[in-house]
């Protein structure tokens, strides 16, 4: 597989897909290995804005909370393709012939509701001594009623979380300290709203990470040299960061010809004004604003409208595949 591994040596499995891979095969083997392990990979659908999801171990001897239902949430009912039922019904118990091995309880929390879900297992399937699947139920209406989210952070090691990619930012942080990661999927829309900086807040809300510990990966994406917008678009960057003046920039004047049926009537090429806007510095200093030192922050270099050897972009053609962001802590025997 062709990516860029991200974070080496640091307890965590973490990278990003390139061409040829496709996110969705990506996935499947994400998660082909994960059952293997008893662990479980996090498919949320992208909103586009800054709701982050955050996965945690209950603490022992917890009940776990009644869950209501939450539609706004990750779903795995598209990684999970042998569940019963269509995982649109809040309270129906799924079934799966995944080979967890024990039982996994997971607390949730999204916008402060507090949401907890146990899966079952049956560990005699999981040790091959009993031939019949399914092996497990999964009573997790709240895993299942997870819809959409732009990030995850978690405390649990095993758990593999995602986000898909077609130029928008993956940002990934890592805090090897506390034992904690988080990863954002930032496009335009999310990086005006500070998605950077409100991941960075939930892992320091949610675990007590000190952002002097967070070593954070900005990943490929669309770079200052194609990100081209209106001007609306740019002034809504300065006006909302004032220091982002210097990192938008005005682009020459050109003229574009008239639609056909216009050149026939004789209209002239009309002035266009655009501009670009530098989401990787944006995000950049977002993060640095948090209290994360410079030194701690990687920025990919690469650009995926430009590099169309190493990257799908939907910018540059349109493209409906996508790459794949993933980061996984891992388990401390394997640390
Ligand atoms: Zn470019």
């Amino acid at each position: 597989m062709k990516e860029i591994k991200i974070f080496e040596g640091q307890g965590v499995h973490a990278g990003f897909t390139q061409r040829p891979e496709k996110s969705n095969h990506i996935r499947a083997m994400l998660a082909n290995e994960a059952q293997g392990r008893g662990d479980l990979v996090l498919w949320p659908y992208l909103v586009h804005g800054t709701r982050i999801a955050v996965l945690r171990d209950l603490p022992e001897g917890e009940a776990p909370l009644k869950v209501p239902k939450a539609p706004d949430f990750l779903s795995l009912k598209e990684l999970l393709p042998q569940t019963s039922g269509n995982g649109e019904n809040a309270a129906e118990t799924q079934t799966c012939p995944a080979p967890f091995d024990g039982k996994l309880r997971f607390a949730l929390s999204y916008y402060g509701s507090a949401l907890a879900t146990d899966v079952a297992v049956n560990s005699a399937w999981a040790k091959g001594e009993q031939a019949d699947a399914p092996a497990l139920e999964w009573r997790s209406e709240a895993l299942l009623g997870i819809e959409a989210t732009d990030g995850c952070v978690t405390d649990v090691p095993g758990v593999v979380l995602t986000s898909t990619h077609g130029d928008c930012l993956p940002i990934y942080i890592c805090d090897p300290v506390r034992r904690a990661i988080g990863l954002a999927h930032a496009g335009w829309r999310g990086t005006y709203d500070g998605i950077a900086a409100v991941l960075a807040e939930t892992m320091m809300r949610e675990f007590g990470s000190d952002p002097e510990d967070m070593l954070v990966y900005i990943g490929p994406g669309i770079d200052f040299c194609c990100f081209e917008v209106n001007g609306d678009v740019a002034e809504a960057f300065t006006d909302r960061y004032y220091w982002a003046q210097e990192m938008t920039a005005v682009k020459p004047l050109r003229f574009e010809a008239p639609e056909a049926s216009d050149a026939a009537s004789g209209q002239e090429p009309e002035p266009v004004q655009k501009y670009l806007v530098d989401l990787k510095a944006i995000n950049d200093e977002l993060l640095k604003i948090c209290g994360i030192p410079e030194e701690n922050i990687t920025i990919s270099g690469d650009c995926t409208v430009c590099d169309a050897e190493n990257y799908y972009s939907h910018r540059r053609a349109k493209e409906k595949d996508r790459m794949l962001a993933y980061i996984c802590l891992e388990r401390q025997e394997n640390a």
